[in-house]
């Protein structure tokens, strides 16, 4: 298997490994945005969180709860950004759903969520709401 977190939960590649159960994994990022950036994996490989089955899912995000508590505490921490890129598009780089959990202090210079966005929505709130309604609705 050449994806490196099918590796890592495979044990074929060390990694700072923090927590573990049936489903998921979650270990220190090897380049970390801060001191105590985790990872939290499911153990199957796919791409995309909306590709997992719905227990992965409800799995993978109780591991993110659990841990981002005592994340926080261990690192003297103020808070937490935490996120997904869902899909090469959102420059994801390892194929394989990963939850990021980075630790964040008052003034530690870096932006919320929204500052990695330009401004730009471009169609109406209504219209997309009703876009979305559709599309879940055929599926
Ligand atoms: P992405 O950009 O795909 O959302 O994040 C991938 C993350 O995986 C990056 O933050 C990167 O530092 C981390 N990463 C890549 N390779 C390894 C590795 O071999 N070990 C660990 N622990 N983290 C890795
Ligand atoms: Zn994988």
């Amino acid at each position: 298997m050449s994806c490196i977190f099918c590796r890592i939960i495979g044990g074929e590649i060390p990694a700072q490994v923090v927590a573990r159960d049936e489903v998921t994994l979650a270990f220190l990022d090897v380049s970390p945005l801060a001191d105590g950036h985790v990872l939290v994996v499911p153990h199957s490989h796919v791409a995309r969180l909306d590709d997992l089955e719905p227990g992965e899912a409800d799995a993978l995000f109780r591991t993110v709860v659990r841990l981002s508590g005592p994340v926080r505490d261990a690192l003297g921490a103020d808070g937490s950004t935490i996120g997904v890129n869902n899909g090469d598009a959102t420059g994801q780089t390892v194929p394989h759903v990963h939850v990021h959990i980075v630790p964040r202090w008052h003034a530690d210079g870096a932006g919320s969520i929204h500052s990695i966005f330009p401004p730009g929505a471009k169609r109406g709130v209504a219209e997309v709401g009703d876009a979305i309604r559709a599309a879940l609705e055929v599926r």
